[in-house]
């Protein structure tokens, strides 16, 4: 995607990373070979999904995905095993801290 703003990487792992334009204030949440571009309130939307369940449809397949979750588009899903939910669960939990401390931060400035 071409972008040309200044982008900040919030938290980074072997398996994804968060990162923020800071100019379009668009969450960049890359995860193995997906990457979602979201604004703050899609991002906790997104992060309600997951920890809700409330997106997640079980849906068994031969190679260890145990969730589905739907997206804008009527046939494109994104899968998830168990594990996956609770390790991307565990990032976006994370960056909330330091997305609420960036905040404090600029209303103190
Ligand atoms: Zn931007």
């Amino acid at each position: 995607m071409a972008h040309h703003h200044q982008f900040k990487t919030l938290i980074e792992k072997p398996y994804g990373y968060v990162g923020v334009c800071e100019t379009c204030k668009i969450y960049n949440i890359g995860y193995k070979n997906f990457l979602l571009c979201l604004n703050e309130y899609e991002f906790e939307w997104f992060r309600n999904n997951l920890i809700n369940g409330t997106m997640l449809t079980p849906f068994y397949t031969s190679h260890g995905k145990e969730f589905l979750h739907r997206t804008p588009m009527s046939n494109f899903y994104l899968t998830f095993s168990s594990d996956e939910v609770e390790e991307l669960v565990a990032m976006l939990n994370e960056i909330v801290i330091v997305i609420e401390a960036r905040k404090s931060l600029k209303n103190v400035n």
